[in-house]
C-alpha cells in the first residue's frame, strides 16, 4: 500500500539550478581557500596588494590604461557619473530595457533618467532613437551590454563625439565581451562593471570597478570612493567609502584567469540552445557579426514566460526574469511620468521574456534536460 506521503506532491528535486556557484567554487577551492586564509593571516582587509595587483591584471584584460576597484557596480556607475560634474539639471539616456541600477545610478547623483526603447533585433538600446532623445540638457549617454552582448558603439561614440555628451558603459553583465575585436571596458570614456557574485566574473560578495583610459577621471573616481581623500586628514570634497575588501580582490584575480574558458563555454551552451529552440515559436536575441556576446543570460521569449517558469519548475528546472518591468514602469521613477506603451518595443521583451539556466559549469545532459522541457512546453502550449 501507498504511504499518504506518496500522494502529498513534493516539491521537484532541482535538477538544473540556475547557476552553480558551489559548484564552481569546488573546482576553484584547493587555489583559492588558502589565498583567502592568508589575506586573513596577513591582516589585509582593505587596501592591501590583491586589490592593486587585480587592478592591474583587469585593465590589462579590458585593454585600457587605468582600473579602479570598487565595492559594487552600481557604486561604479553613480561615482562614474559625479566625477564627470553630472548632476541636478542634467539628463542622461539610459536603455529602459536593463538592470535597474543603470537608472537609479543617474537618479542618485540628482540627474534625471532619460528612457530609450530597444532594437527588435539585438534587445539593447535602439541606437536609432538615442539621437531623438537628446535635448540641451543632456550630458551623458549608458550604452548597457545586457545579457552580455556588447552595444554597437562605433556610431554612438561617433554621435557623442558630435554632440559633445559623455558616453559610459554599463559592462556589468559583459566581462570580456568583444566589438569589432576591442572587448567592453575599452570602447567608451569609461566603462563600469560589478561583480556581483552571479555576474560572469563574480566576487564573494560585492564588488565592481570602472575601467578607462582618462588618468584624470580615474583619479577622481578613486578619490571620491575613499572619502574624497586628499591627504588621510583632508578631504577635498563630499566623498564617500566605496572601496572594494581584500578578500575579493583575491578571488577576483584568480578568477581573472578563468573568466576566457567559462566564457568560451558559456558561448558553446547558447548555441547549443540556439540549435535546439530553432525553427520554434521561442525568440532569441541576434547578435550582429561584428559583435562577440558573452551569455550572461540567455534570455528568450515567449508568450507567456509565467507559464513556462512554472512548467520548468515542476520539472526542477530554475529560471529567471530579466526583466520583467522596463525601467520607465517601474514605481521608483512613477514621478518621470511615463505610461505603458511609451517605449513599446522594450516593454514586449520585458513582458515574454524568461532566461534559461546557462552557467560554464552546466553539463550538456542539463542542458539537454532543459531544452527537452522547452520543446515539451512549445508542444503542449503554443
Ligand atoms: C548587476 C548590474 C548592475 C549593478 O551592479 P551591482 O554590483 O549589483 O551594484 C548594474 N547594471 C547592470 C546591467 C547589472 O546587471
Amino acid at each position: 500500500m501507498m504511504s499518504t506521503n506518496a500522494v502529498v506532491a513534493a516539491k521537484p528535486q532541482i535538477k538544473v539550478p540556475f547557476l552553480d556557484l558551489k559548484a564552481q567554487y569546488a573546482g576553484l577551492r584547493a587555489a583559492l581557500a588558502p589565498a583567502i586564509l592568508q589575506c586573513f593571516d596577513n591582516a589585509f582587509y582593505i587596501e592591501g596588494p590583491a586589490v592593486k595587483q587585480f587592478e592591474v591584471d583587469f585593465a590589462q584584460y579590458c585593454e585600457a590604461s587605468e582600473c579602479v576597484a570598487l565595492d559594487s557596480g552600481t557604486a561604479a556607475l553613480q561615482l562614474t557619473l559625479l566625477a564627470l560634474d553630472i548632476g541636478r539639471g542634467d539628463e542622461v539616456i539610459v536603455p529602459t530595457n536593463t538592470f535597474i541600477a543603470s537608472a537609479t545610478a543617474v537618479a542618485m547623483t540628482g540627474a534625471t533618467v532619460v528612457p530609450v526603447d530597444s532594437d527588435e533585433k539585438t534587445w539593447l538600446m535602439d541606437l536609432n532613437q538615442v539621437e531623438d532623445r537628446i535635448t540641451d540638457r543632456t550630458k551623458a549617454v549608458i550604452a548597457v551590454h545586457l545579457y552580455g552582448q556588447p552595444v554597437q558603439m562605433r556610431e554612438l561614440r561617433e554621435m557623442c563625439t558630435r554632440k559633445g555628451l559623455h558616453l559610459l558603459e554599463d559592462a556589468a553583465q559583459a566581462h570580456g565581451a568583444r566589438y569589432q575585436g576591442r572587448p567592453v571596458g575599452s570602447l567608451a570614456e569609461v566603462a563600469c562593471f560589478s561583480f556581483y557574485p552571479g555576474k560572469n566574473l563574480g566576487a564573494y560578495g560585492d564588488g565592481g570597478a570602472i575601467t578607462t583610459s582618462n588618468s584624470t577621471l580615474a583619479a577622481r573616481v578613486r578619490r571620491l570612493s575613499n572619502h574624497a581623500r586628499v591627504s588621510k586628514y583632508e578631504h577635498g570634497e563630499v566623498g564617500w567609502n566605496y572601496r572594494m575588501d581584500e578578500v575579493q580582490g583575491v578571488v577576483l584575480q584568480h578568477k581573472l584567469s578563468k573568466l576566457d574558458a567559462w566564457n568560451a563555454r558559456r558561448r558553446e551552451l547558447a548555441k547549443q540552445y540556439r540549435d535546439r529552440l530553432q525553427g520554434t515559436p521561442i525568440r532569441m536575441y541576434e547578435v550582429p557579426s561584428e559583435c562577440e556576446a558573452v551569455y550572461h543570460l540567455m534570455a528568450v521569449l515567449v508568450d507567456d514566460p509565467s507559464a513556462l517558469a512554472k512548467f520548468l519548475a515542476d520539472e526542477g528546472i530554475e529560471s529567471g526574469f530579466h526583466y520583467p518591468i522596463p525601467v520607465h514602469l517601474q514605481p521608483a521613477f512613477k514621478t518621470l511620468g511615463y505610461r505603458a506603451g511609451d517605449f513599446p518595443v522594450a516593454e514586449a521583451i520585458c513582458s515574454h521574456s524568461i532566461s534559461l539556466p546557462l552557467f560554464p559549469e552546466m553539463t550538456g545532459q542539463q542542458l539537454a534536460t532543459v531544452s527537452e522541457a522547452v520543446l515539451s512546453f512549445i508542444r503542449l502550449n503554443c
